[in-house]
């Protein structure tokens, strides 16, 4: 349940150290330095260097995995985005625990890698704006999202026109926003609510087969490995942030 696990009030409130320490701590260094060198100098040199020293602002997440089972797409997204710090949001408390302990293990084996992903319990269809702030994030991924069949439960799919609407809210301008599914129904149902989306366009075929991260939606998770072994087909659906709402 929701008590369990606890959800920052506001994104500021809530600290990334545990999440990416080396990357948070040589940030830090980069401050202290900076603000260091900036005392050093004379009046008003000095209050330059300090304010300088405030300009580099604190590394944040750019991509989040919603949904993220067992962590298969970050681990990959993690190699191939070094420089991009990701989250695995996750709902069920063991398979979080479990991400976790392989980006440990992954951190330990690979000395410099896998630093910039990390997971995080929380339940995505409440509380994502407690974590990040408007236009925050490049990337969101939604891959084999559970599909709810019945009707009465498709207000709980994670892709619906008011959760877009927050997404759109969280996204970038020109970030993309990446699903895939197995289940046919469902793929048209989230074609169908990001077509009617005034703050969404569908991403053409030729970007993607130009994007890294639209080659590693199939086969990187581990549900797309299941479904692949299994000879099932899947359905892509990739959209873009607009900067402006399209008129409707
Ligand atoms: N994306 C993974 C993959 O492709 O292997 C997992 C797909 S699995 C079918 C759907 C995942 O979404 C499950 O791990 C489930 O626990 C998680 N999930 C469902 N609702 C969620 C929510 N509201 N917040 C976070 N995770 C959720």
């Amino acid at each position: 349940n929701d008590a369990s696990f606890d959800v920052p009030t506001r994104p500021e409130d809530y600290d990334w150290s545990d999440h990416f320490p080396e990357v948070m701590a040589e940030w830090r260094e980069r401050q202290a330095a900076a603000a260091g060198a900036g005392a050093g100098a004379d009046a008003p040199g000095g209050a330059e260097g300090a304010a300088a020293a405030g300009a580099e602002e604190a590394p944040a997440v750019r991509f989040v995995d919603i949904g993220c089972g067992f962590g298969g797409l970050l681990m990959k997204l993690a190699t191939h985005y070094p420089d991009t710090l990701m989250l695995g949001m996750e709902i069920r408390d063991k398979v979080t625990a479990y991400v976790r302990e392989r980006i440990a293990a992954l951190r330990r084996e690979s000395p410099g890698s896998y630093r910039n992903a990390s997971v995080l319990r929380t339940n995505a269809m409440k509380y994502l704006p407690n974590f990040f702030k408007k236009g925050q994030l490049t990337k969101m991924f939604f891959l084999f999202p559970d599909p709810h069949f019945k009707a009465a439960n498709h207000r709980r799919r994670i892709i619906n026109t008011q959760l877009l609407t927050e997404y759109g809210h969280l996204l970038a301008p020109g970030g993309w926003l990446y699903t895939i599914s197995d289940v046919p129904e469902l793929g048209e149902w989230m074609k169908s609510k990001l077509d009617a989306h005034p703050l969404f366009e569908r991403v053409s075929e030729e970007e993607l087969a130009a994007d890294v991260a639209a080659g590693l939606l199939a086969l990187s998770s581990e549900e797309g490995q299941k479904v692949a072994r299994n000879g099932g087909a899947t359905y892509r659906n990739v959209y873009r942030r607009l900067a402006q709402p399209r008129p409707q």
